[in-house]
């Protein structure tokens, strides 16, 4: 459902939640911004736009995903019955295509005819490629030049989708430099563009409908859970945090619960004295790519370089509504190393016959952490929000 199920967090009129969010953008996309608030507003009410996008969510992405008892898991934790809500098993392999396809559907009925995105492993690109190749849309999209060297199998993929993808050479060439270009694109071709943003973060209303796009995982896990286990919710949510979108589209149904733990795990890459991407943990308030949220800069507030071995969390920003999260205190978040992440993808593909993503891996390694110190009668839900096939070369190097 993309319902407002917690009216107490939705951005107010300007996109705050609490202190976090707004609209920090050139004054030439605040009226495409605003036209965009208002499509989505009336796209939620409109039920024709709500059949075609859980249409397209049961027949092209594969919903609703299973919700997996990992029996053997529990046993080698030792702790609360740990379930797997199984994000991999949907059509490219993770929870970005939930997102993606409401956007898409979005952009069609606004009358856009051209789609461009940011990337920056390419997961983000590939899932907006495929859309755009589902609905025969022209599709641009910007990817650092240096990341398109790493992650070249995903060039290729969008490639054959049919998407154009350009590089960025400024800067570090990564993904801060990718969204500055695709901003400029938005800028000069804001009439017919319609920019499809990958996760919780970006100018409002870009943060809360994301969230929405992707509140239909928390939504069947307690459909899933009621009929599995007799009650809707767990004791305990366990999700990683890159942007944050997979994150908020489980805890978000279950946020009005406060006996309802939720867990968020970041990245602290080589550990948080080192190189890391542990945005939450030790970021400070800053302004990047349109909103203020906590962000990874130096001393001078120049946005610093995150590390992560997952490309998928390797992000100096987070969106904002995690911001707020973390200072009202309702969401709890840890970080995992890189080492972590990697006992991580062993313990599940050795358990349950799962590879993860590394992504993914980082929630895994809070949960080992977590687990033991819970009591056989509690519910734990782990948001498994890709399969690890992407990062076999990684996973194959650092083992
Ligand atoms: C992109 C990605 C993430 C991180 O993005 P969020 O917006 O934080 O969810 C996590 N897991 C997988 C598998 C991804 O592809």
């Amino acid at each position: 459902m993309i319902e407002e199920t917690l009216t107490t967090a939705q951005p107010d009129a300007r996109g705050y939640f609490g202190d976090f969010g707004g609209a920090f953008v050139p004054e030439i996309l605040v009226p495409a911004l605003e036209e965009l608030t208002e499509a989505f507003s009336d796209a939620k009410k409109d039920p024709a736009f709500q059949a075609r996008y859980h249409g397209l969510l049961r027949d092209y992405v594969g919903r609703p995903t299973a919700l997996t008892f990992a029996e053997r898991l529990t046993e080698r934790l030792g702790g609360g019955r740990i379930y797997l809500k199984r994000e991999d098993l949907c059509h490219t392999g993770a929870h970005k295509i939930n997102n993606a396809i409401g956007q898409i559907l979005l952009a069609r009925r606004m009358g856009k005819t051209r789609i461009i995105a940011e990337t920056g492993a390419g997961q983000h690109g590939v899932a907006t490629a495929t859309v755009c190749a589902r609905f025969g849309m022209e599709c641009v999209v910007y990817m650092g030049a240096e990341d398109i060297e790493r992650q070249k199998l995903n060039v290729h993929r969008m490639q054959l989708l049919g998407a154009e993808v350009r590089p960025a050479t400024s800067g570090s060439q990564t993904l801060k430099d990718a969204t500055n270009e695709a901003i400029r694109d938005w800028v000069t071709n804001v009439r017919d563009t319609f920019y499809i943003i990958g996760s919780v973060v970006g100018p409002h209303p870009y943060p809360a409908m994301v969230r929405d796009f992707h509140t239909i995982i928390g939504e069947e896990v307690k459909v899933d859970l009621e009929d599995k286990e007799g009650r809707q919710d767990p004791d305990i949510l366990i999700a990683c945090v890159g942007g944050g979108s997979n994150a908020i589209g489980i805890f978000h149904p279950f946020l009005n619960n406060p006996d309802v733990r939720c867990i968020g795990v970041e990245a602290s890459g080589e550990g948080l004295d080192g190189r890391h991407a542990a945005t939450l943990t030790l970021g400070k308030p800053g302004i990047l790519h349109g909103a203020l949220s906590y962000l990874l800069q130096d001393a001078e507030g120049q946005v610093d370089l995150a590390h992560s071995i997952s490309a998928g969390l390797d992000y100096p920003g987070v969106g904002p509504e995690h911001a707020w999260l973390k200072q009202t205190g309702r969401v709890e978040y840890l970080s995992a190393t890189d080492d972590e992440a990697m006992e991580g993808v062993k313990l599940l593909s050795e358990t349950e016959g799962i590879i993860p993503a590394l992504e993914t891996a980082h929630a895994i390694a809070g949960l080992a952490r977590i687990a033991p110190e819970t009591s056989p009668d509690e519910l734990i839900v782990l948001n498994c929000s890709g399969r690890g096939d992407k990062d076999m070369q990684t996973i194959a190097g650092a083992l």
